[in-house]
């Protein structure tokens, strides 16, 4: 379902306007006041999890992991796994205005 941002991130920014969904947000509690809710284990950067498609749909690869300046600050949130389709389906929901390819899938997707 998501990737997380780990304690290492050092708040540079980078990622967030290159997320395709708008699942970034610079703190905890601008995510928590528009309702979303953040897992315990991330940085002053977080990504929520309602809204991240791991980049399916839109990218070969997380926009996030590949721009961050930091080694595995974008990782894979193992609280959160979802199948290609679930995690298509939630980009096409989050984002009706957008083409949604299904050929846009990253290696490390967790079918479960
Ligand atoms: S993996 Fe993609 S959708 Fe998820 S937070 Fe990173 S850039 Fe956004
Ligand atoms: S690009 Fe990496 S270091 Fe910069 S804010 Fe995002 S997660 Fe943090």
């Amino acid at each position: 379902m998501a990737l997380l941002i780990t304690p290492d991130c050092i708040s540079c920014g980078a990622c967030v306007p290159e997320c395709p969904n708008e699942a970034i947000f610079e703190n905890r509690g601008d995510a928590e006041a528009k309702g979303y809710h953040v897992g315990e284990d991330q940085g002053d950067y977080v990504i929520v999890h309602d809204r991240c498609t791991e980049c399916v749909g839109h990218f070969d690869e997380p926009q996030c992991a590949a721009v961050c300046p930091v080694d595995n600050c974008c990782i894979a949130d193992p609280a959160y796994p979802e199948t290609v389709a679930v995690l298509l389906a939630k980009a096409t929901l989050l984002n009706p205005e957008k083409v949604i390819d299904p050929s846009k899938v990253w290696k490390d997707v967790r079918d479960s």
